[in-house]
């Protein structure tokens, strides 16, 4: 099984500006009592899951981090509202994003690395070629220029881990209290095979969200359909 990591590509010609973000976020965990961390998580984002009926949605709007108690309520008040699949650690964000957007787009925009955004047209053509996981939610987006472009992004579901042969042999264990693992990313890093989604050609590493990786088939789809704005790099598996 061959998976890849997607990024940006470096193309000038295809540079559009994307300055948005998502309504809702779940605070970060401030000065955890257990290993006096401060942290949140990044690449879990969640378009598709829209908090405007939660009667408190208020509560998380303003991106911050908060002490273990509080943060503790806020969690358990938006569990009874979240669809299966979600993983509500602190950092977690919600809501289509809203912003402006300027420039000639591709077929996809990544506008950081753990944020996958395509357009319209882009996205119909990969669902109707049978990719698979392909769930997106409409980007508000105030445009700069004639011919906005409708833009997407993916909400991604989490699969997959490293294979033991890229991890330290002894790793310090997650943190009691906020279950913070204190481990950098593996250089180079292998996936393990067994841990790997079929049910879907895209998805986020849940060892490590802010890695968007893809199937064959995914890579072989976009690369017949000539969709621009993505590379792809092979990560290795065993
Ligand atoms: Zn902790």
């Amino acid at each position: 099984m061959s998976i890849y990591k997607l990024a940006a590509t470096e193309d000038a010609g295809s540079k559009g500006e994307l300055n948005a973000t998502h309504p809702w976020i779940l605070p970060g965990l401030e000065n955890c009592v257990g290993c006096g961390a401060t942290w949140a998580t990044t690449g879990l984002q969640y378009p598709c899951v829209d908090l405007s009926a939660v009667p408190e949605q208020a509560m998380y709007r303003e991106p911050r981090a908060e002490p273990h108690d509080a943060l503790a309520r806020l969690t358990e008040q938006l569990r009874p509202w979240m669809p299966p699949g979600i993983l509500l650690n602190p950092g977690a964000s919600f809501g289509p994003m809203t912003g402006t957007a300027r420039g000639r787009f591709g077929g996809f925009h990544l506008p950081n690395p753990w944020t996958l955004c395509m357009r319209k047209e882009a996205l119909e053509k990969l669902s109707s070629s049978g990719v698979q996981g392909l769930q997106g939610c409409r980007i508000n987006v105030r445009y700069r220029g004639t011919q906005p472009p409708e833009l997407f992004e993916l909400q991604l579901e989490l699969h997959g881990s490293f294979h033991r042969d890229c991890l330290p042999a002894e790793q310090p264990p997650p943190c009691e209290r906020c279950g913070r693992e204190d481990i950098p990313l593996p250089d180079p890093y292998i996936l393990d095979a067994a841990t790997l989604p079929t049910t879907t050609d895209v998805f986020r590493l849940a060892d490590w969200p802010t890695l968007i990786l893809a199937t064959q088939r995914f890579v072989d789809t976009v690369r017949r359909l000539e969709l621009d704005g993505v590379v792809f790099h092979e990560v290795p598996v065993r």
